[in-house]
C-alpha cells in the first residue's frame, strides 16, 4: 500500500470561523486549517498536519546544520540551577526564566537556551587546541516564561528550537565557523521559501561584526529594520543612527513664553517649526547614582540599549524625582540645569549650534540657546534609535523602512561563558586558555508561523512544497462512484510513484467543502477529478499560491509531472510553478 494521506481518516479538524483570539494570520490559520491547538497561554499541541510540517522544518534545519559541519546532540530539558549560578544567569536572567526545586530540595530550571549546559558538558572533556573547533547542536523544545506570549507559535513559551554552540581556540577559527553557520542559515532560509534578510542586531561592538539576525520580513514582524539598497540592514532597536536635525536660528537666545506647552509636538506647532529642530530632553540616574539629562534630536527617540551601554542602568527619572532635583518635566533644557547633572546629547546634535529647547522654567522654552556659550555638553554619543530616512551609515542614502520577524541569529560570544565557568585547553603555547565560542538558534516553530505570515491569502495558507504537509492533494468530486473514486485513487497512486507526497481528499463531502479545505490547509497542487472531465479524458490541476488553473490529459499525467519531480528534488521551493507558465 502506498503511503497516501487519506483525509478521511486524518485528524485534521478544519474550522470554518476565526478564533476569536487569534490576531496574526498565522496563529489564525494553523488553528483553523488544523495544524495545531491551544493548551494555555504561549502552549500548543500540533496535530497531524501541523507534526508533518515541524518535522519538515526540523529535518530542513538539521540537514543544513550537518552539511555545516555542526555535531547533533541532546542535551536535557531541564537544568541544574548550578551550573547558571557559575555564569551568573540564575540572577540575571529574571522571571522568564522557569525554575522549579526537586523533591531533595535541588534546583532546576526549564532550558531557555543551553550555554551553560554545553560548556559544563565540554569543559572535562575538551583539553588540547588539538581537539579544536567543535560544533555541536541539538533540536529541542525551550521555555521561556515570556511576559506576553502571544500570536500563537510566533511568540510561544514553550517552543522548537535549534541551538548550536561552538568552541574555538582562536577568534579566526570563530569567525570561520560563524560564517559558515550564517551561510547555513540564510539557506535554511531559502529552502523554507521565505523573504528574508541578514540583519545587523548590534552595530555598536567594535571589531565587527558580532551577531546577525535573520528577518524574514513580515508585515505584522514584530521587529523593526531599516535596510538600505546597498545591502545594508539593521534591527532598528541595536542599528547606528545617523540623522540630521535642524536649526531654528535666531540672533541671540531668546526666552520665550510657552504656556501650556508640554511635548516636543507642541512646541515644534507652538513656534511653527519641525520637531527636528527642537530638542528633546530627557532625565535619568545611572547605576553609579548620578543626575544625568539627555538631549535628542525632537523627531527621535532614546534607544534603551544604547543609552544603558553610555550609563550602565540607566533608569528615567519618576515625576517624583524630577520635582527633587529641580527639573521641570516638559520644560527642561541645558541652560541652568543643576551643577550635579551631567549633560550628554546625541552626536548629531554637535553640528547643531543654536538649540531650541526647555528653559528650565514651567510655561517657558529658550530659542537660539548657543551650545558652548549658553551651555555645556560633557558627552556626545549615539543615542537614538535609527528611523527609515536617516542616512546608511554604509552609504549615506536614506534608509527604507520594514518589519521583520527574527526567525534565527548567529552570535560570537567570546569567553563570557568559558571564563566564568572555568571551561579551558590547553593551546599550541602550553598555556591554559579559556574556550572562545560561539551560538546560533533557529527558532523552529516560529519559523513555520513566519513561512505562513508571508504566503497566505484569505483563503488559507500558501505553503511551500519544501513543507507543505502534502506535496499534492488529489480531490474527487465524488466518492463511492465506480469512475471518479477509482480514477482518483489511481492518479494518487501514480504521483506517489513518481516520489511526491501525496493526500486524497476521499471524504464524502460536497465539493464546496473540499476545496475551501484545500485551500485552508495550503497544498501546493490540487489535482480536481470529475465525472466530465474524466469523460473527456482530464483533470484538472490549481495552483494555491497564485489560484491558476488548468486541465491536463489523464494519458498525459505522468509525462507532465516529470519535470516538477526533478525540480522538487533539486530542492526547488515551488516545483509546480512550471506547469502554469
Ligand atoms: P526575541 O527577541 O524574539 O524574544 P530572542 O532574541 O530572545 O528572541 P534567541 O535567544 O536569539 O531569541 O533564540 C533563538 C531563536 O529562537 C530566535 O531567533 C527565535 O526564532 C526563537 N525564539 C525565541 N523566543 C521565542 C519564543 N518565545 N517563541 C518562539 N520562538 C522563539
Ligand atoms: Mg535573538
Amino acid at each position: 500500500m502506498k503511503n497516501i494521506l487519506r483525509m478521511s481518516k486524518a485528524y485534521a479538524p478544519t474550522l470554518k470561523e476565526d478564533p476569536s483570539d487569534a490576531e496574526l494570520a498565522s496563529h489564525r490559520l494553523l488553528l483553523r486549517a488544523g495544524m495545531m491547538r491551544k493548551n494555555a497561554a504561549g502552549l500548543y499541541t500540533f496535530l497531524p498536519l501541523g507534526m508533518r510540517v515541524l518535522n519538515k522544518v526540523e529535518a530542513i534545519v538539521n540537514e543544513e546544520m550537518d552539511n555545516a559541519g555542526a555535531q547533533r546532540i541532546l542535551m536535557p530539558f531541564v537544568q541544574p540551577a548550578d551550573l547558571w549560578h557559575e555564569s551568573g544567569r540564575w540572577d540575571d536572567y529574571g522571571p522568564e526564566l522557569a525554575r522549579l526545586t526537586d523533591r531533595h530540595g535541588v534546583e532546576y530550571c526549564l532550558g531557555p537556551t543551553h550555554e551553560e549546559l554545553i560548556t559544563s558538558v565540554v569543559r572535562n572533556e575538551l583539553k588540547s587546541y588539538k581537539q579544536l573547533p567543535v560544533n555541536l547542536y541539538q533540536t529541542q523544545v525551550k521555555f521561556r516564561d515570556e511576559i506576553r506570549p502571544r500570536f500563537g507559535l510566533m511568540r510561544g513559551r514553550e517552543f522548537l528550537m535549534k541551538d548550536a554552540y561552538s568552541f574555538h581556540a582562536t577568534q579566526e577559527s570563530l569567525q570561520e565557523t560563524y560564517d559558515d553557520m550564517s551561510e547555513a542559515y540564510g539557506k535554511i532560509c531559502d529552502r523554507l521559501g521565505m523573504v528574508w534578510r541578514p540583519v545587523e542586531a548590534d552595530s555598536g561592538q567594535i571589531g565587527g561584526k558580532v551577531t546577525c539576525e535573520f528577518m524574514a520580513l513580515a508585515e505584522y514582524g514584530e521587529a523593526e529594520i531599516v535596510h538600505c539598497e546597498c545591502g545594508y540592514a539593521a534591527d532598528a532597536e541595536a542599528g547606528e543612527c545617523i540623522c540630521a536635525p535642524s536649526m531654528y536660528e535666531r540672533d541671540a537666545m531668546e526666552k520665550i513664553s510657552t504656556p501650556g506647552v508640554h511635548t516636543i509636538e507642541e512646541l515644534a506647532s507652538f513656534l511653527g517649526i519641525s520637531e527636528s529642530a527642537c530638542m528633546k530632553a530627557l532625565s535619568g540616574k545611572g547605576a553609579d547614582g548620578k543626575l544625568y539629562v539627555l538631549f535628542v534630536p525632537g523627531d527621535h527617540e532614546l534607544n534603551e540599549i544604547k543609552i544603558n551601554r553610555e550609563v550602565p542602568g540607566f533608569e528615567l527619572l519618576t515625576d517624583e524625582e524630577m520635582v527633587e532635583y529641580g527639573l521641570f518635566k516638559g520644560s527642561m533644557g541645558p541652560v541652568g540645569l543643576p551643577e550635579s547633572a551631567t549633560v550628554i546629547a546625541d552626536r548629531s546634535l554637535k553640528d547643531i549650534p543654536q538649540w531650541t529647547v526647555g528653559a528650565n522654567e514651567d510655561g517657558y522654552h529658550l530659542a537660539g540657546a548657543r551650545l558652548g556659550e549658553d551651555f555645556k555638553v560633557d558627552g556626545w554619543a549615539d543615542l537614538c534609535t535609527v528611523k527609515p530616512g536617516d542616512a546608511c551609515p554604509v552609504c549615506g542614502k536614506p534608509l527604507g523602512g520594514a518589519r521583520g520577524i527574527e526567525v534565527s541569529q548567529v552570535f560570537q560570544l567570546g569567553t563570557k561563558y568559558s571564563e566564568a565557568m572555568g571551561a579551558t585547553f590547553m593551546d599550541e603555547d602550553g598555556t591554559e586558555k579559556p574556550f572562545i565560542m560561539g551560538c546560533y538558534g533557529v527558532g523552529v516553530s516560529r519559523s513555520m508561523a513566519a513561512v505562513v505570515e508571508q504566503r497566505h491569502d484569505d483563503a488559507g495558507i500558501m505553503w511551500p512544497a519544501s513543507i507543505a504537509p502534502a506535496h499534492i492533494c488529489v480531490v474527487p468530486l465524488t466518492v463511492g462512484d465506480d469512475l471518479v473514486q477509482p480514477a482518483a485513487e489511481e492518479i494518487a497512486g501514480k504521483l506517489a510513484d513518481q516520489g511526491f507526497e501525496v493526500a486524497i481528499d476521499d471524504r464524502n463531502e460536497r465539493a464546496g467543502v473540499k476545496f475551501a479545505d484545500a485551500d485552508l490547509i495550503g497544498w501546493p497542487l490540487q489535482v480536481v477529478v470529475g465525472k466530465r472531465g474524466l469523460a473527456d479524458g482530464k483533470v484538472e490541476l490549481k495552483l494555491r499560491s497564485t489560484g491558476a488553473k488548468c486541465d491536463i490529459a489523464l494519458d498525459d499525467l505522468e509525462r507532465t509531472f516529470v519535470p516538477c519531480a526533478e525540480a522538487l528534488a533539486a530542492g526547488a521551493v515551488d516545483p509546480f510553478d512550471i506547469l502554469f507558465e
